[in-house]
């Protein structure tokens, strides 16, 4: 079996060069409490490129030759715990491989009938963290405009999407007329605002006919400070992600804390890791509206294992246009 590893530990952004393909006997069997898989797609999320360089709160540092961490959805080969068997569909960490080693106590069993990659996108944690930060933190309703940044990915898509069907007007904010094409077309934003283009900020105070009520922030303070400045009284705004400032080793933007009083505003730090046990909530909500085409995904797929460290790169820097996937099996 291949696999994707550091050739050294780093502390730095990480780049392809600094990965490389081992070749791995694969054991014939897991042992208690693990599952042997073969891996189908992997799933690369922005908060990977901070925990391989051990930058990242919730994740340990990598080694070199060190299984890497993100998820897959993976079929599993042999089980080492009796609530999995042979040929489930599951999704957990088993590295960057074509066969991997999954401890069961952090797998989850997963419906392949609706597909296997949307397991790590609409009903994996990007999906989970767009219901978190629209329904359970901004509380987005009829009568909400909202607008969120790195529109056409994989977050920024799920919300945008959710917020029409609460009933808001959503207004996109991407990198570039490719990206915002395919928030107003795919996932169906009323407007798409190109934040590269000069005086973009008043493009988007038109497009939502006097600024945002709702705010979702992904990019960083390049995005955040002017939409501040164009937000309603009393708007509130979730502070997702900052994609921009992940491998940006410079200081950290600091608030605006005037513009945070004269607007009222509520500001909602997210954490995903805290809806986790919520998960099944946001599938069973989601489903429904997948099966009726009113929740679709974007993804940005590349083939086999060892188009992992471009495609990797390619969501580190911002060129990705979707949800970032390897498909490991093309079989
Ligand atoms: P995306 O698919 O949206 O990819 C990241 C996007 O960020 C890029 O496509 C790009 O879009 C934008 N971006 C802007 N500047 C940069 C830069 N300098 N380098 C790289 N990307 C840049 O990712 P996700 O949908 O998976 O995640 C969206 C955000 O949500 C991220 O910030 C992520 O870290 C965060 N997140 C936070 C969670 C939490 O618990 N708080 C959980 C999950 C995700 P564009 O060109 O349009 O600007």
């Amino acid at each position: 079996s291949r696999e994707v590893v550091l050739k050294h530990r780093i502390e730095t952004k990480p780049v392809p060069t600094h990965f490389e393909i081992v070749e791995r006997i694969v054991p014939d069997h897991p042992g208690d409490g693990k599952l042997l898989v073969r891996i189908l797609y992997l799933t690369f999320d922005p908060y990977l490129g901070q925990a391989i360089r051990g930058q990242h709160m919730g994740e340990p540092h990598p080694d070199a030759g060190e299984p890497l961490p993100g998820y897959c959805v993976a079929e599993v080969v042999a089980s080492g715990d009796s609530r999995f068997a042979k040929g489930d569909h599951v999704v957990g960490q088993a590295g960057w491989g074509e066969f991997g080693m999954m401890d069961a106590a952090g797998a989850r069993k997963v419906d392949p009938s609706l597909g296997l990659a949307v397991h790590l996108g609409l009903l994996g944690t990007p999906g989970l963290t767009a219901w978190a930060g629209v329904t359970q933190l901004a509380r987005v309703s009829q009568g909400d405009v909202f607008t969120i940044d790195a529109a056409a990915g994989a977050v920024g898509g799920t919300a945008g999407q959710l917020a029409k069907i609460l009933g808001a007007r959503a207004v996109g904010i991407a990198g570039g007329p490719e990206k915002c094409a395919q928030a107003r077309d795919v996932y169906g934003f009323d407007d798409c605002i190109d934040y590269r283009q000069p005086d973009w900020i008043k493009a988007l105070t038109a497009a939502t006919g006097g600024g945002p009520s709702v705010h979702f922030e992904n990019v960083g303070a390049s995005v955040l400070l002017p939409v501040l400045s164009s937000l309603r009284i009393y708007g509130r705004v979730v502070l997702c992600g900052l994609a921009e400032h992940y491998h940006a080793d410079g200081p950290r933007p600091t608030m605006p804390i005037g513009t945070i009083i004269g607007k009222r505003a509520h500001m909602l730090g997210l954490v995903v890791y805290d809806f986790f046990p919520r998960l099944a909530e946001w599938v069973a909500f989601a489903t429904p509206h997948i099966k009726a085409g009113r929740l679709v995904e974007l993804r940005d797929v590349s083939e086999g294992i060892d188009t992992a460290p471009q495609q990797f790169d390619r969501l580190l820097q911002g060129n990705n246009l979707g949800k970032t996937l390897v498909r490991v099996d093309p079989s």
